[in-house]
């Protein structure tokens, strides 16, 4: 039976977030396995998302988003990447990052089509490319550095590449693309026939001082980049699922056209306490990247003491780390024992790539309360002792 329906979703299982979240409940383990914080963004933007549930608007929002919003997205990318985004032409609102990227890859890639990843890559990529019909090719970067080059990236694309999916600060490991990298980025972009897709929902969530690039900025890769942001991440709202595209007319208006048929339009309540957010409230992300910058450097301090091979982490809300000094086990196995053993729940890195990439790394979330971190530390140095 199973045999007709899409194979893209009948072969999948669930998603690792989900699977790990569930074990955590089940063995009461302190979960650092799904990126949520513990603590809720500003008030003043759940007052303003409240007092617009009382007084209205509660019918449908306009279908590419309240113009307070939009407005105020424009005037962030203008403000933290000198670009030039026309509000009304430019920027869209979608339910969450995830709809805006899945909208992005439906807009801007079709059937036979190839669609390139960088892996690790975030898991949504994927099955929405090939739902689509188009065909992925991948770029793994390789442990520790996990540095992006000219030759990885140049030989994935072809000239039938019609979507390049980025990812900076980069969910799994961490890494920050540097100036370096993204002039191979705009390179190899401008040399091909692909546009680009910028999943850029951490940007603010950066550490000692690098600075987040939006390739969009780059000489030359304006017109060729759809920026994806969430304000899940920016305020710690991961639950409201306000996302958005910022690009130029030609993509967005595309990108809209997919957007119309998926979610059409997001709560308008929710749209005005984000708005109220990016206008009055951007010192949140500034103190929560410092914070998770502390985060990051005991928890490593702590696993390196324990056994663990700390990989640099420059942003996102995670930190990476090697096992194979503690155990002979698969990552997704050790994630299963830790979270039954040890109380810890954690990510298994190998979720991220295609087969045939590395299995011995896990993802710690940082962004829940040091008491919360300290406990889950105490629980795996009593686990390993
Ligand atoms: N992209 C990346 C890299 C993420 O980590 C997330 C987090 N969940 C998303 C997209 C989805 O964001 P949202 O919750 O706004 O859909
Ligand atoms: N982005 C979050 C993470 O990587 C999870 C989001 C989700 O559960 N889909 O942990």
């Amino acid at each position: 039976m199973t045999s007709s329906f899409n194979p893209v979703f009948a072969k999948q299982g669930t998603t690792i977030f989900t699977v790990m979240s569930a074990l955590a409940n089940e063995h009461k383990a302190i979960n650092l396995g799904q990126g949520f914080p513990d603590v809720d963004g500003p008030e003043s933007i759940r007052s303003a998302a409240a007092k617009a549930l009382m007084e209205g608007p509660n019918q449908y929002a306009p279908m590419p988003g309240m113009p307070q919003l939009r407005q105020a997205l424009s005037a962030h990318a203008r403000h933290y990447y000198g670009l030039d985004y026309d509000w009304a032409t430019e920027t869209l609102v979608t339910s969450g990052a995830t709809e805006a990227l899945t909208a992005a890859i439906m807009a801007l890639a079709g059937s036979g089509d190839e669609v390139v990843l960088i892996e690790p890559s975030y898991d949504c990529y994927r099955p929405i490319a090939e739902a689509v019909g188009a065909t992925v090719r991948s770029v793994k970067l390789q442990p520790p550095h996990w540095r992006l080059t000219e030759e990885a990236l140049a030989a994935a694309v072809t000239p039938r590449t019609r979507v390049i999916v980025i990812n900076t600060p980069l969910n799994p490991i961490g890494r920050v693309f540097d100036a370096g990298e993204m002039a191979v980025l705009a390179k190899v972009v401008a040399a091909s026939n692909a546009n680009v897709v910028s999943d850029e929902v951490y940007e603010h969530l950066t550490y000692d001082g690098q600075k987040h690039i939006s390739l969009a900025s780059l000489p030359g890769m304006r017109g060729r980049v759809a920026r994806v942001g969430s304000a899940g991440k920016i305020f710690s709202l991961t639950g409201w699922k306000v996302g958005w595209v910022t690009g130029p007319a030609e993509l967005v208006s595309v990108i809209t056209k997919a957007h119309q048929f998926l979610t059409f339009t997001t709560s308008p309540a929710l749209q005005l306490g984000v708005a109220h957010g990016l206008a009055h409230e951007m010192e949140f992300p500034r103190l929560l990247a410092a914070r998770l910058q502390e985060n990051r450097d005991a928890v490593a301090a702590g696993l390196r003491e324990i056994g663990f091979e700390i990989l640099p982490c420059e942003g996102s809300y995670f930190l990476t780390a090697g096992i194979a000094g503690l155990t002979n086990e698969k990552d997704r196995a050790f994630c299963e024992r830790l979270a039954k053993e040890a109380g810890v729940a954690l990510i298994p890195l190998s979720v991220f790539f295609s087969p045939g990439g590395p299995d011995t790394y896990v993802r710690f979330a940082l962004c829940k309360s040091r008491t919360l971190l300290d406990e889950a530390l105490a629980r795996l140095k009593a686990h390993f002792r």
